[in-house]
């Protein structure tokens, strides 16, 4: 079974972030890492590769290339190969058009499954994988909490507000994962010097035959500001007189982790 996980390399979320001189795009000059919320989807293909006893695990990321420490993360994981779509033209790339470079690029490996996150770390529109998932013809399952794999059934257990659907498709299909889908392993030393020769292919955007369309004029959404977050709160203490338990459920309850 061969899957392909889409990885974003985004900025270290530890360091200041700033936006582009004269621009609203985020400052991806600097340290790249692998998005946290990608090593989920890693860390699953993984071990359905393992299960299945065949094939294997290609990552394939859209950014600069300038620094690939996130894309050798993964293959340090244990992915086979990467695949880097990298272009100077693809500066101000909207979602949509990163789905068309991610769904060219993934086209290339014929998959059985591609997994993604539910939404990135650092754009976080949620909205790129199943964007994917339409472009190649795939149908999409959101929200998995666990998959597993059955012939040629993708079974999904699909987190809801109030609990889980249990949806089953035939592959290939695209499936966005959440945090608690698995517990991602830590790269071996093993794993990394093995990283070190493993294939990564750069790709151009016309490499992909993706010309204008991709990039600033073929992107259909724009950032007309950005201010910066509220600074935060200082949460409330609640002193127990007695009804301390019970303002504490009422505070877990609006906010709806009950
Ligand atoms: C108007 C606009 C302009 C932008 N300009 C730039 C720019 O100039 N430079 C720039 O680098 N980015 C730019 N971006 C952001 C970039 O295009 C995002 O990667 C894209 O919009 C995906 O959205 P997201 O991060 O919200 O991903 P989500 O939809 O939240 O991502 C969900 C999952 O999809 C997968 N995924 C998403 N993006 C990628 C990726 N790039 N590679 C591999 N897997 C991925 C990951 O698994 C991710 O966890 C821009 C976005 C917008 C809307």
């Amino acid at each position: 079974m061969n899957v392909v996980v889409c990885v974003k390399q985004i900025p270290d979320p530890a360091a200041p972030q700033s936006l582009e001189a004269g621009t609203h795009n985020l400052d991806r000059s600097g340290k790249l890492i692998l998005d946290e919320a990608d090593t989920y989807g890693v860390e699953m293909a993984l071990q359905l590769v393992d299960k299945a006893g065949t094939g294997e695990v290609t990552v394939v990321s859209m950014g600069s290339a300038s620094d690939l420490a996130g894309v050798r993360n993964a293959l340090a994981m244990g992915a086979a190969k990467a695949i880097i779509v990298a272009d100077d033209s693809l500066r101000g790339t909207d979602a949509l058009g990163t789905a068309k470079v991610l769904a060219a690029a993934i086209r290339r490996v014929n998959p059985d499954l591609v997994i993604a996150a539910t939404e990135s770390s650092d754009g976080y529109t949620g909205t790129t994988p199943v964007q994917v998932a339409e472009l190649l013809g795939l149908p999409s399952i959101t929200f998995a909490k666990s998959i597993s794999v059955d012939g040629s059934t993708v079974k999904v257990n699909r987190q809801t507000e109030s609990g889980y659907d249990e949806v089953t498709s035939p592959m290939p299909v695209l499936v966005t994962v959440t945090a608690g889908v698995v517990e991602p392993r830590y790269a071996s030393f093993k794993g990394i010097m093995a990283a070190k020769s493993k294939p990564i292919e750069q790709l151009t955007v016309a490499d992909l035959n993706l010309d204008g369309q991709v990039g600033p004029s073929g992107a259909r959404q724009s950032i007309i500001a950005v201010e910066a977050a509220e600074a935060r709160q200082g949460g409330e203490i609640v002193v127990d007189d007695g009804q301390g338990a019970d303002r504490i459920m009422q505070f877990l309850d609006s906010i709806k982790v009950l």
